[in-house]
């Protein structure tokens, strides 16, 4: 029999999950997918930005390419996540989002970022009446929050069930990928920062796990422009507070002036239960590096020469969960459209 044809898919974050998962429709008999990562859904590592995710899906208005394409992607993935979320186990579920502005950027001013909204479930712009103190602009719509090593897990097992492999590996370079199996000659690169590309760059996150529930997850914007969050994580996985987001700082060590601050502003802002009478139980302080990128991710085709092909898919700094599924189809369609997947006729 002929030695199948082996695609490789670097990495087991949420887009590299994402995009084998949903290639895995597409292979003809012949081929089989190979996902390579040095991190995995059951591992945490500073520099693995997927189970630290909140993770939350809301929109984020504006006009610049990257703006407009990481729109439709959202788009697409609040959609699938409407499927997941009815999947027990999924680690997706709805819940009631809110967002306070204090001092909102131009675009959130402009009614057509409204438009950026308007596809959510039960999406409504809040009257004056309903916003707290010092609050100018404010939104409630129906959305999603996914525990994220859960749902990561998920993927992966579905995956596996489906016949993907698997093989815990780090590479150093990307064309390394092509010698893990016999017979490759597509490579799909979703390995968060790439490979020693000069755009890309990482983004601090520190947030904070506690057990105390949350039935809303509400995102503030506070007049200094830094952003608040809390993220209730299906499934009983607690509460996640947050947020920083910190251009190019390395600091692998959570900052305890940092947790102090963050809980000190959800207890004024969040609407957690009485009975927490404002003090926090602390599960563990968190540290991620979101994978970022000049203009935005990286969604291309290179060709290597000698029948080789590998496509990027990275960078997706902090909207990851929120472009996940948009993104996968995205990355296949480019596969598909490179002819990459002998795809059996439909009869
Ligand atoms: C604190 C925090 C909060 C966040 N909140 C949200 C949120 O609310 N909503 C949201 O949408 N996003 C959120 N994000 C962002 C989200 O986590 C990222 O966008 C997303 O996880 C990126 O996924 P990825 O698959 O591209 O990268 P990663 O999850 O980093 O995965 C990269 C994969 O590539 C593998 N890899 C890398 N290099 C190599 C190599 N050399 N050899 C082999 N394998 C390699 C890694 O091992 C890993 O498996 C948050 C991030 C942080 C840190």
């Amino acid at each position: 029999m002929a030695q199948k044809e082996t695609i490789i898919v670097i990495g087991a974050g949420v887009i590299g999950l994402s995009t084998a998962l949903h290639l895995q429709q597409f292979l003809s008999p012949s081929q089989q997918i190979l996902l390579v990562a040095r991190d995995w859904p059951n591992t945490t590592s500073v520099n693995y930005a997927s189970p630290w995710a909140g993770a939350h899906y809301r929109p984020v208005p504006g006009s610049s390419p990257q703006a407009i394409r990481e729109e439709k992607q959202a788009r697409r993935t609040y959609e699938h996540f409407r499927h997941e979320a009815s999947v027990p186990g999924s680690g997706v579920a709805w819940v009631e989002g809110v967002e306070h502005l204090e001092n909102p950027p131009a675009e959130y001013l402009d009614e057509r970022a409204l438009g950026n909204y308007t596809h959510l479930d039960g999406f409504r712009k809040l009257e004056a009446s309903e916003l707290p103190e010092g609050v100018k602009w404010g939104v409630r719509y129906n959305t999603f929050t996914i525990n994220s090593p859960v749902y990561c897990a998920y993927m992966l097992r579905r995956f596996v069930i489906k016949g993907g492999m698997v093989k815990e590996y780090t590479l150093a370079n990307v064309q390394e990928a092509f010698y893990l199996a016999e017979n490759v000659r597509t490579v799909v690169n979703c390995s968060g920062v790439g490979f020693g590309d000069s755009k890309s760059f990482i983004i601090r996150g520190q947030t904070c796990l506690v057990r105390n529930p949350c039935s809303v997850t509400l995102t503030r914007q506070n007049s200094d422009g830094t952003w608040s969050f809390c993220i209730p994580r299906p499934l009983e996985g607690g509460t996640i507070i947050g947020g920083t987001k910190q251009v190019n700082n390395w600091d692998p060590n959570p900052s305890l002036e940092t947790r102090e601050t963050l809980l000190r502003n959800a207890s004024k802002w969040f609407p957690f239960s009485a009975e927490s009478g404002g003090k926090f139980d602390v599960i563990r302080d968190i540290v991620g590096r979101r994978p970022a990128r000049e203009g935005g991710m990286r969604i291309e085709v290179e060709k290597l020469g000698e029948g080789r092909t590998v496509v990027h898919g990275y960078g997706a700094a902090g909207r990851g969960y929120e472009i996940s599924w948009g993104v996968a189809e995205d990355l296949v369609k480019l596969i598909r459209a490179e002819g990459l997947v002998l795809e059996k006729a439909s009869l």
